[in-house]
């Protein structure tokens, strides 16, 4: 097993985790396989507390595991399905050691940070490392492993030690460091600043991690002789930096780094250089620049309650591009803020309400994301309310598809109190209610987390068709409440249908909405098996419907193949015609008639992961 750490000095949000998962993908271009840890090193045991206001999303893996969203990115980039212990954080390694302690496991000795923390961070890595992670039997070839933080934070020095030790354990030619840092440029006169970058190196060796290769940050190229002096202070080789400039969409990360040649120096320090191949990046070169390019878009309101940060909802939005390139199509990403549609709103921020509403009114897709808590919700309600009604392509996402079947019931079946009884514990009509799998009395532990396994009932509906007729389906899930088994006849009757259930068929998993366009509820949350070249099956339903060529993509699509969601790029070989670097030779509408031509992907300026206004990167 080969190691590749990533760390990052200077500035946080420097793009370490895009860095790492590009690092990542490159490889794998070379034909390696290549599996990956992240460490945060902050308390908490998972990311299943933190707020994602503060802290981005809560990223769900298929073992249940509520991870950093940097998972996420590995998970997509490399396409793999990772487990939770592929997320460290010092959280589950003091629990760990302290469970060992008080087992009496350390023969009465006194139990310190060294060794006995650096010991289990290093056999927590070298463990997890060889779990197969893309499907295919033994270990990976290499892992990379992300220190999240910046080098000199307090609550990353044990993990350091750790890691200083390990490359020593491991051996020369085994760990390869890669430092990720900022080369600012003064305004006034240009220049770029090499000061920080010799800090944070300097800060680096001095807690005993040498770095092979500097992936530095600048927003532009940096000047050969300014790779020099960093060679020169940093004691790195000079054709070992490299420049990460901005970019307008973070596709390009992969591209930027083998262009210059970051693969050659990784492979290098590795020993490698004779069991890779060249980098094959075609369908990935393809797919970028297909991206830069529309200009035809496609307007989907984010009816949500955190629209501040939009890393809340980021692999939402992710699942939403991969869509809409796969659809040709510029994704255009309208926050509305639910609570903004509200009545309340109206008496005491007339002009906001108006905004959110004229914004709502505009999009030609509406979706309602997941969520916990009540704020928000009546005016997640009034969206769903609207798609029904103005024939909308809707998708509702967990608490999406739950405020969708709330709606449905107050407004179709005239239940004027059916509630969640999350939101409401004594409403007359729970048609939401709380479901756990295990004891009903205990009340720890009851989220259903992780991949459970939905049956088609109906397969005559649109979402059997999106997933390719298959008669079950492999979800993510994190919930605790679920639509009432006892009322689905008389939502039946009255036209919304169930048409995926769990294996006892009480448990409701997808709803659709007949005789309308595209109107789906889902109890799981599609968007975390989303990737770049295989995208989310409803989430292309979504968009094709809001693009209008639904039907068709239906009709093509809908007779027992297997090809939606993950053959869209294959079927046609929209990928082939790319031609090296040098633009497309033809890009003539491969989806079926979704096709259309443009430029780039941008939401209305909440600053994302996905938006890129004019002249910046983000990632
Ligand atoms: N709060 C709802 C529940 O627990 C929905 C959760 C979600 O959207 N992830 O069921």
């Amino acid at each position: 097993m080969k190691y590749v750490l990533v760390t990052g000095g200077v500035v946080s949000g420097l793009g370490k985790g895009v860095t790492a998962s590009s690092i990542g993908l490159l490889l794998k271009a070379c034909g390696l396989r290549v599996t990956s840890i992240k460490i945060d090193p902050y308390l908490n045991t998972d990311a299943g507390t933190m707020s994602p206001f503060e802290h981005g999303e809560v990223f769900v893996l298929d073992d249940g595991g509520e991870v950093d969203l940097d998972l996420g990115n590995y998970e997509r980039f490399l396409d793999i399905k990772l487990t939770q212990d592929n997320n460290i954080t010092t959280g589950k390694i003091y629990q760990s050691v302290i469970d060992k302690e008080r087992k009496g496991v350390y023969l009465g000795k006194t139990v310190q940070v060294v060794p006995h923390i650096t010991d289990a961070i290093q056999e927590w890595i070298e463990r997890v490392a060889m779990v197969p992670v893309d499907g295919k039997e033994g270990p990976a070839d290499v892992c990379v492993i992300e220190l999240g933080g910046t080098i000199g934070d307090i609550e990353s020095m044990p993990f350091i030690e750790a890691l200083g030790q390990f490359s020593y354990r491991v051996g020369l030619g085994n760990f390869c460091l890669i430092h990720v840092s900022l080369v600012p440029v003064i305004n006034v006169v240009g220049e770029q600043k090499t000061k920080p970058t010799q800090h944070s190196v300097r800060g680096l060796r001095g807690l005993g991690l040498t770095p092979n290769i500097l992936a530095c940050r600048s927003s532009k190229e940096l000047d050969e002789n300014v790779k020099l002096k960093l060679s020169q202070f940093c004691h790195v080789l000079a054709e070992n930096i490299v420049t990460l400039c901005d970019v307008p969409n973070i596709w390009h990360i992969p591209l930027l780094l083998r262009d210059q040649k970051a693969h050659e120096s990784i492979l290098k320090v590795l020993n490698l250089q004779g069991i890779a191949r060249e980098p094959d990046l075609h369908e990935w070169t393809f797919r970028t620049k297909l991206c830069d390019m529309l200009h035809n878009p496609v307007r989907i309101a984010m009816v949500g309650k955190y629209t501040g940060l939009s890393d809340s909802y980021l692999s939402v939005l992710k699942a939403l591009l991969h869509a809409s390139v796969a659809c040709h199509r510029k994704l255009i990403v309208e926050w509305v803020a639910a609570g903004d549609l509200e009545d309340v709103t109206a008496k005491k921020a007339p002009d906001v309400y108006k905004a959110a509403w004229n914004l709502l009114k505009g999009a030609d897709g509406v979706l309602v994301p997941g969520g916990f808590g009540d704020r928000g919700v009546q005016g997640k309600i009034l969206a769903a309310k609207y798609a029904r009604e103005n024939r909308v392509p809707f998708l509702g996402i967990c608490l999406g598809m739950q405020i969708a079947v709330i709606e449905f019931a107050r407004s179709v079946l005239g239940l004027h109190d059916a509630n969640s009884t999350e939101f409401d514990p004594e409403t007359s009509n729970p048609c939401v209610l709380f479901m756990p799998e295990g004891s009903k009395t205990h009340m720890g532990g009851t989220m259903r987390l992780g991949s459970r396994r939905t049956y088609f009932k109906v397969p005559d509906c649109k979402s059997a068709k999106l997933y390719g007729n298959v008669s079950f389906v492999d979800e993510r899930h994190r919930h605790r409440y679920e639509v009432n088994p006892d009322m689905i006849s008389q939502f039946e009757n009255a036209g919304l249908s169930f048409v995926g259930r769990d294996e006892t068929g009480r448990r409701m998993e997808i709803v659709e909405l007949l005789g309308h366009p595209y109107f789906v509820g889902v109890q799981f949350h599609p968007e975390f098996k989303s990737r770049p070249g295989k995208p989310s099956a409803l989430f292309l339903g979504l968009i094709a419907a809001a693009c209008g060529q639904l039907e068709v993509f239906l009709q093509n699509y809908g007779h027992g193949s297997k090809l939606l969601p993950n053959g869209i790029n294959n079927r046609k070989s929209t990928v082939k015609v790319y031609q090296n670097g040098d633009g497309f030779k033809s890009c003539n509408g491969s989806l079926n008639g979704v096709h259309s031509n443009g430029n780039g992907v941008h939401s209305n300026g909440n600053g994302n992961g996905v938006h890129s206004n004019g002249n910046g990167v983000h990632f």
